[in-house]
């Protein structure tokens, strides 16, 4: 096991051995790299605090399942690997990043039989005012067609249409793109789910079963809303238009949480401030998120909020 020091302190744990972020490496024939062949999660770290941690493993697991591909290691192993990881990088606010590819095989389309997957685990500091200041201030998203494949259920690095979404939406002025299907509607951001409220304060998000990720934080904020006693949400697909009319939206990912949008595609949203709602379900998600990580079973993912009938306005 190394203990050389990367210059920037980043240490980063690749198949059995924490490494200095930058000798950190895969092998060349890697699956991940040559075919997009792996899987990925993202873990919010606030406050020393790993968010939603079972759901991002849930998740993790179904993704590798869905491809035929293994855990490198048991779940407690790897809670142990990501907990050493956030150690050795001294990460109280941030994101710890997990990736499982297929591993390292002579270049051939076909899927090889045996299994050695090969696991990554790096973590990146970010100071958290970075959201908070776009909490307060609101983000602005720009539309752009959704050109992904029909199996976007599963969290792989296959992530190129997603790229191009988001750098065409920046080069817009705006923060993050929203994926608009074949019928006009908003299908999620390229790295977020996508959310409204309408005039009489009915929260949407798109339905799982029509090709999108299925957000852990989108789950998190159903169980944190349905705690409240929020029960006006519908899980169905909403036109652009229906996003013009709304008066507020959101975005929501581990890495932000939830992020008010102002504008899309130039045109404000409501009033072209932070919704109460779209606050309100921030808070009330990470209030339910930080208790779980504390060890105070909050029903976030113990019966997987990601099965958990939702509570449909009669
Ligand atoms: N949708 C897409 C396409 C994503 O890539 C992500 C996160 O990376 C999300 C939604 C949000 O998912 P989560 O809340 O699990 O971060």
């Amino acid at each position: 096991m190394s203990r050389r020091k990367s210059p920037t302190g980043r240490v980063a744990y690749v198949d059995g051995r924490y490494l200095p972020h930058a000798a950190a490496s895969v092998h060349i024939e890697d699956r991940g790299l040559q075919f997009a062949d792996s899987v990925y999660e993202v873990c919010a770290v606030n406050g020393g605090l790993l968010m939603d941690e079972a759901g991002h493993l849930n998740r993790l697991e179904r993704s590798l399942h869905e491809l035929a591909m293994e855990l490198p290691m048991q779940r407690q192993a790897l809670k142990a690997v990501m907990r050493e990881t956030l150690r050795r990088n001294r990460l109280k606010d941030g994101l710890l990043y997990l990736q499982v590819t297929r591993g390292a095989y002579r270049r051939d389309h076909m899927i090889p039989d045996a299994k050695r997957p090969s696991l990554i685990v790096t973590a990146r500091a970010i100071d958290p005012q970075t959201y908070e200041k776009r909490r307060a201030e609101g983000i602005a998203v720009a539309t752009v067609p959704d050109i992904r494949w029909g199996r976007c259920d599963i969290k792989t690095t296959g992530l190129l249409p997603n790229v191009l979404a988001k750098t065409k939406a920046r080069q817009a002025g705006a923060y993050e793109a929203w994926l608009v299907d074949a019928k006009g509607c908003i299908t999620e951001g390229s790295s977020t789910n996508a959310w409204i409220v309408t005039k009489d304060d009915v929260l949407i998000t798109r339905d799982l079963a029509s090709n999108i990720l299925a957000g852990v934080t989108r789950a998190g904020v159903f169980a944190a809303l349905s705690r409240a006693g929020i029960n006006a949400v519908e899980e169905r697909a909403f036109t652009l238009a229906e996003a013009h009319a709304a008066r507020e939206a959101f975005i929501s990912s581990a890495s932000g949480g939830v992020l008010p949008v102002v504008r899309i595609d130039g045109r404000p949203v409501g009033d072209g401030k932070p919704g109460a709602t779209t606050l309100r379900s921030h808070s009330l998600y990470r209030e339910l998120a930080a208790e779980e990580a504390r060890g105070r079973p909050s029903g976030l993912h113990g019966e997987s909020a990601e099965k958990q009938p939702i509570k449909r306005r009669s």
